[in-house]
């Protein structure tokens, strides 16, 4: 039957938290008024996770396990539960509990009321460092000051989206995903919806600052080219400078008599020079390295294994994918 609502369900060694995931999805699937599949998308997880999901399915034919061939980051996990969905609206959401599944109910509400892309926001953050609070501020900030998306504050990956907006979602598909950033570029009807973020359920988290890092960065290259004009900007002021202070040295070296000074001017400014130097190249490289990475054209993923209730597991080899 085609459903009328599919979650997509993204984890990485979560054995701790699925079995209190799958009890309350099947609460939530039962307060439902159409008929569901719930995607879990198996992103290369090294724990038992995949057998607790596939044995759940068992019990529950709406279930549905999608396996990655390896680790491909929460972003493309999402994306690969995306390409799956059938439902009439999509319900992304974390397998950890920090986005309760009752809340989905709300985001259903919005979306019967004319909402194409619901965002759940969270009213506060409990349980995360000042660091991320601070860091996620400023970077929010920049992102909106450099580029022309508007993400709405504290809205992470927990949103739903109506199929027209997947369809134009899948017609996107560049291989550095910041999935905010896409939702919010998209446009459409989009609507806020607020709820309390908890702890994580269980087990620790699966986003180091490593990834933080390079989810950050792949917003912002990916959504705005001001870093990379900064050359432009950044090369004038110092030329001007530059320029300001060989006057300077020339009018020294004319009206006194005391030519050879400033040695820790010229060091100073050899080490700035060469300090914004290496810094643009690193910025230029940033969009080279996307340039690259969109050349190579390889697929977003690869599946090793799909799990449903009707069919036996269908081992497929290198079913992929859309690239
Ligand atoms: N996740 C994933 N692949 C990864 C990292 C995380 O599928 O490489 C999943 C993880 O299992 C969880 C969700 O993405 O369901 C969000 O991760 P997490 O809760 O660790 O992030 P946080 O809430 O700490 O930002
Ligand atoms: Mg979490």
């Amino acid at each position: 039957m085609q459903p009328v609502y599919s979650f997509v369900i993204p984890f990485m060694n979560e054995e701790e938290v699925l079995p209190a995931l799958i009890e309350r999805m099947r609460e939530l699937l039962g307060q439902l008024d159409g008929a569901a599949e719930v995607i879990f998308v198996d992103d290369g997880s090294k724990d038992l996770s995949a057998s607790v999901i596939a044995r759940a399915i068992d019990e529950n034919p709406t279930f549905k396990l999608i396996r990655l061939s390896r680790n491909f980051g929460h972003q493309i996990a999402v994306t690969a539960g995306l390409d799956h969905a059938k439902g009439e609206a999509v319900i992304i959401m974390d397998a950890d509990l920090q986005d309760p599944p009752e809340i989905a109910l709300d985001l259903i509400a919005a979306w019967k009321n004319g909402a194409e892309i619901v965002h759940a926001q969270r009213k506060q953050r409990v349980g995360e460092t000042w660091f991320k609070k601070l860091s996620s501020h400023v970077f929010y900030r920049v992102l909106r000051r450099l580029s022309a998306i508007d993400i709405p504050r504290n809205v992470g990956d927990f949103r739903l989206i109506d199929a027209k907006v997947l369809r134009a979602f899948q017609d996107m598909p560049e291989r550095d995903r910041f999935l905010r950033g896409m939702f919010s570029w998209v446009g459409f009807k989009q609507e806020i919806v607020q709820f309390d973020r908890p702890e994580r359920y269980a087990g620790k988290t699966k986003y180091p600052l490593h990834k933080m890092v390079q989810l950050a960065v792949d917003g912002l290259v990916g959504f705005s080219d001001v870093p990379l004009r900064m050359a432009l900007w950044l090369g004038s002021l110092v030329s001007i400078g530059a320029i300001g202070y060989g006057i300077y040295i020339a009018v020294w070296a004319i009206f006194t008599d005391r030519l050879v000074e400033g040695w820790a001017s010229t060091i100073v400014v050899l080490s700035l020079l060469s300090g914004i130097n290496l810094l643009i190249s690193g910025i230029i490289g940033l969009y080279v390295g996307r340039i690259h990475n969109e050349a190579k054209q390889r697929p977003l993923y690869f599946i090793s294994e799909q799990v449903t209730a009707s069919l036996p597991k269908t081992k497929t080899k290198h079913a992929s994918v859309k690239g």
